[in-house]
């Protein structure tokens, strides 16, 4: 049988001709490709399988194209010069359908293979910014475990933008969220939904506020700010709000999740929490493990808190911030910034007492210079050291030496200050001081 075949296919019968012909787009279309800088294909190969042309936007829904396939492409080819001539744009012999799919379809019979996924949903949501169609998202304001199930990441539409890389998605984190599941009456969850899948997410305070928000792509971020404001609350991530005190009625948890704007839980059992550092003492909540970092330690020379007090450096008895200190790498312990000095060759920090500055006006450890002919110094291991016949040093190329041609430091170098040239010939010879 398959012998019978390929004797068959050797036959001349019906050969369809397959030939590539330009793609007409739409005003609307060409539009989008000159805004947005995607291009779609120029030309489809007519007779391939899927062959479409003729693409356009539907009136009736925003969310989809038009086009016609071969058979109705045929039809108005065959209407021409006939009474009923057909315009392919009519929209009695459009075809519809979702965006996606039409530029699945159009790829195909252009390349001959499929456009992935993740490319045709880029241009979707693109195509969507483009026509301010956002209508395909529910907004919903959750409150008590519905915020818990809306932090995690199966929930979400997909794990793209700063919400797919959101530190809390994890299930792992899944237990820190009680602060927020117990303080229905002060906290809330603005989502954004796709069917029924969290794209955004924003924490809402007292009613009032609405937090950074967390979103699989700008169009989602967009919407979602624009709901919030909606509903009259206010920015408290971006600090337009100013010095903002909540007060929870359930604060005495052992995990916390990473709170953005209110991380200051003040310690004095009234359950405040502040999206400025408070003066007293505090307990602070931006860890990624579930940690509330408790601590009351200022550091000794710039005066901030120092968030974790194992955090803290000590200098003799005195508590430091990272901020504040070098390691310094010869003693093996913590000095402060300004008394520390780097050393750019090994990009080391050390006390300033351990250095000598050197003729390049960096620094090198005082065991590692050699002082020069001049009273300056430099690295024992400069390239450019070189080391004269009375035993001093110098540098080539920046002190003027020659090499000794004549008498017993022959081969030897000098400075050439201290030479006298033999007249006549381009040799140097050294001084006869006996
Ligand atoms: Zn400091």
């Amino acid at each position: 049988m398959p012998e019978f075949e390929v004797v068959q296919n050797q036959e001349p019968v019906e050969e369809q001709e397959i030939k590539e012909i330009k793609v007409h787009y739409s005003h609307d279309i060409q539009n989008f490709m000159y805004a947005t800088g995607f291009r779609l294909p120029s030309a489809v190969k007519t007779g391939a399988p899927g062959y479409i042309n003729y693409i356009g936007c539907s009136e009736e829904n925003p969310r989809q194209w038009s086009f016609l396939d071969g058979n109705r492409i045929k039809r108005v080819q065959e209407s021409i010069a006939t009474d009923n001539e057909l315009s392919p744009w009519s929209t009695t012999i459009r075809i519809r359908s979702n965006v996606g799919r039409v530029v699945r379809k159009l790829h195909l019979c252009a390349y001959g293979k499929e456009l992935p996924a993740d490319e045709i949903a880029k241009l979707v949501r693109v195509w969507d910014k483009h026509t301010g169609n956002t209508d395909m998202y529910q907004f919903e304001m959750l409150k008590g475990e519905e915020i818990r199930d809306a932090y995690y990441h199966d929930n979400y539409v997909s794990e793209r933008g700063n919400l797919g890389s959101s530190c809390m998605r994890y299930v792992s984190c899944q237990g820190y969220f009680d602060v927020y599941v117990r303080n229905p009456d002060k906290i809330k969850l603005a989502v954004l939904k796709e069917e029924g899948k969290v794209a955004a997410r924003c924490l809402v305070w007292d009613g009032k506020y609405y937090d950074r928000i967390y979103a699989i792509d700008n169009l989602t971020e967009d919407t979602l700010r624009e709901k919030c404001k909606k509903q009259g609350l206010v920015n408290c991530y971006a600090g337009e709000a100013g010095d903002i005190e909540i007060t929870i009625k359930h604060f005495d948890f052992e995990h916390w999740p990473y709170l953005d704007s209110f991380c200051y839980l003040v310690n004095d059992e009234s359950g405040t929490l502040c999206n400025f550092e408070p003066s007293g003492s505090y307990y602070y909540l931006q860890s990624t493990d579930g940690e509330a970092y408790f601590s009351n330690v200022k550091c000794s020379n710039c005066g901030r808190r120092i968030r974790n007090s194992d955090d803290a450096y000590m200098i003799g008895d005195e508590p430091y911030c990272g901020d504040c200190v070098r390691y310094d790498t010869v003693s093996g312990e913590y000095i402060l910034e300004d008394e520390a000095v780097f050393i750019e060759r090994t990009g080391q920090y050390t006390s300033e007492d351990n250095v000598t500055q050197i003729y390049t006006g960096e620094y090198e450890l005082t065991d590692n210079v050699v002082e020069l002919h001049d009273g300056e110094y430099a690295f024992k291991n400069d390239s450019d050291l070189v080391e004269l016949h009375d035993g001093e040093y110098a540098i080539s190329g920046r002190d003027d030496i020659s090499e000794i041609t004549l008498g017993e430091h022959r081969g030897e170098w000098a400075l050439d200050e201290d030479l006298e040239e033999i007249s006549g010939m381009c040799l140097k010879g050294e001084i006869d001081h006996d």
